[in-house]
């Protein structure tokens, strides 16, 4: 290992030279506060930012082993030292010094969720940030100066206020690392005390913006109150006790006039299988963690998926136990999307009106005297609702501000009127025994679930082969585009760089031809649990400083819109 001085002196004998120079300068560096690594230097001040690592010991770093003694707790505050970073890279940094990215000094952004990253790494034996670093250049001129200033002023005062123990904010980091563990042992009671969601008083669930994942703030802001009947209680390890509304396991609906709030407390259920902020305002909705969105989304491309349960007899005797298609439509693509997260395995389906395709959640009396049974292929999903749940331990919240006809097949009505929640399961059942039920049910086969093998051929990458995502909702993987706009529960840009890593090492390690799409997640997911995240990075001796673990359900969405693979 070099020393500052080393790096000092190599900076200053380089100043003023072409840009390649800079390369000299890769390896382990001493500070007196902590140890840098130059792992890879950017060819140009226009490439992708220089990679580098800053390493505190712990016995200078500090941190208690109680702060990461568990899973949750590491997680929590990794995240929270991350967060702490970035604000220190906004106070202490002088941010673009010259062409390209020069100057720029960055870690991978975290929103509202609170997620396993790369970018932050604690252990027994250290603390560690993997950063981004634009090495500064005017043209492509070095200059030694601005660089001597990061690596000597910048980054030791960044360090310093980041990943020494003793110069945070503790108060603030225990309420972080103590809301993440509370938030975890909510998620793991849920199914055990018959729920399969939990919403608690007093909470926010409106975002500022469709753009926008902050708390909707100002004075027509109405906290989250529970009905009576459906109040359930926690004793939190940390926070004491905490009560609001216990959503149980079978069917519910949210219903309610239109724009009185029902998609926000949808939406919100959604974002409970992640950890979110203190302040977030949704610091206890909780989620069983394997809770799915389902949605029409046609234009998609499926694969060999068994469609059959909900859709059968198409034009031209297209098989729908095998059912591919490169243009779906909203029925097909919203049954295709119910199987594969069947698949991959989920306790709860979440649907709303708004993106569901019509046709598929629903065939009144009316239209099936007009276009019999034998002339419709599909089963809409109110006819397998209850199957779904009885046989398979799956559990639905629909939003339905539009069919009555849903009381018949329901556990559970609450209604959003003026944003405020109640229970009116009786008035919703008295309704379905009164009034005469004109439509029956109409089922011609008996639901199943297949399990997908992939072809491994598809996902072979040629030497040249690019693997990348772009932003939250497209990857390229070779020559094929994966679109995952509609794929609602991924939040995090990371999570994508993730997937698409994850694709790669599964082409590599585990795509046989003999493994199923799920033993194959799972596979990927036992090795990042056994040897962390960093595993599914292809760079060797670099960091991979912007992955964030994506959900098993994420991970089989990308894969299940890839266009051009094929299922044996
Ligand atoms: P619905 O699905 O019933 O038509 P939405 O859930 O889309 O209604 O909500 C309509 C509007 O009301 C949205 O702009 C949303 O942000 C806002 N909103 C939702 N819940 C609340 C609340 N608790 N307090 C204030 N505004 C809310
Ligand atoms: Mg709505």
């Amino acid at each position: 290992m070099f020393t500052d001085r080393d790096l000092k002196s190599k900076l200053s004998s380089i100043d003023g030279r072409g840009y390649k120079a800079y390369k000299s300068i890769a390896g382990m560096y001493r500070f007196p506060h902590f140890q840098l690594f130059i792992d890879h230097v950017q060819s140009d001040p226009f490439a992708p930012p220089s990679r580098i690592r800053v390493r505190v010991p712990q016995d200078m770093a500090g941190f208690p082993g109680h702060l990461f003694k568990n899973y949750h707790r590491r997680a929590a505050l990794q995240d929270y030292l991350t967060r702490q970073f970035a604000r220190s890279i906004s106070v202490i940094s002088q941010g673009k010094t010259g062409s390209g990215k020069s100057g720029i000094i960055s870690i991978d952004r975290c929103g509202q969720e609170i997620l396993e990253r790369t970018a932050m790494v604690v252990n027994d034996r250290f603390v560690e940030a993997r950063l981004a670093i634009g090495l500064p250049a005017r043209g492509r001129t070095i200059m030694a100066k601005e660089a001597i200033s990061i690596f000597f002023d910048q980054m030791s005062e960044i360090v310093s206020r980041s990943l020494y123990y003793k110069n945070l904010h503790q108060k603030q980091l225990q309420r972080h690392i103590e809301l993440v563990e509370d938030q975890a042992y909510l998620q793991s009671k849920l199914l055990e005390q018959g729920l399969v969601a939990f919403v608690a008083n007093g909470s926010i669930l409106p975002r500022e913006s469709g753009v926008s994942d902050k708390p909707l703030t100002g004075k027509n802001v109405i906290p989250f109150r529970a009905p009576k009947s459906l109040e359930v209680t926690f004793e939190l390890p940390n926070n004491g006790r905490v009560t609001g509304m216990g959503i149980p396991k079978g069917v519910t609906l949210i219903v309610g006039g239109g724009y009185h709030g029902k998609s926000t407390l949808l939406r919100a259920i959604e974002r409970g299988v992640y950890h979110h902020i203190p302040g977030d305002g949704r610091e206890f909705v909780v989620t069983v963690p394997d809770a799915v969105k389902i949605r029409a989304e046609d234009g998609r491309s499926v694969q060999g998926v068994n469609i059959s349960g909900f859709i059968n007899n198409l034009p031209f005797q297209q098989d729908t136990e095998k059912f591919s298609t490169e243009n779906a439509s909203g029925s097909t693509s919203q049954a295709a999307n119910i199987v594969e997260a069947l698949e991959v395995g989920t306790s709860l389906l979440l649907l709303d009106e708004d993106t569901s395709a019509t046709n598929f959640m629903i065939r009144d009396g009316r239209m099936q005297k007009l276009v019999s049974k034998e002339q419709e292929p599909i089963t809409p999903f109110i006819d397998r609702v209850r199957e779904l749940y009885d046989k398979y331990a799956v559990s639905s919240i629909l939003v339905v501000g539009g069919s009555g006809d849903y009381f018949t097949v329901a556990d559970c009505v609450i209604k959003m009127e003026n944003y405020t929640v109640k229970d009116v399961t009786k008035e919703a059942k008295e309704i379905a025994a009164q009034s005469m039920d004109t439509r029956r049910r109409e089922v011609s086969n008996e639901f199943s679930i297949t399990r997908r093998i992939f072809n491994p051929a598809g996902f072979k990458l040629n030497n040249r082969d690019k693997v990348k995502a772009r932003g939250l909702y497209q990857i390229q993987y070779g020559r094929k585009d994966i679109n995952l706009h509609y794929v609602e529960q991924l939040v995090d840009d990371s999570q994508t760089n993730a997937i698409a890593e994850i694709i790669r090492y599964a082409a590599k390690h585990y795509f046989n031809g003999k493994l199923t799409l799920a033993e194959v997640v799972d596979s990927v997911l036992n090795d990042i649990k056994q040897f962390g995240l960093d595993v599914i990075s292809p760079f060797k001796g670099q960091h991979p400083g912007n992955l964030a673990l994506p959900r098993k359900h994420e991970i089989c969405s990308a894969i299940n819109r890839m266009r051009g693979v094929e299922t044996l």
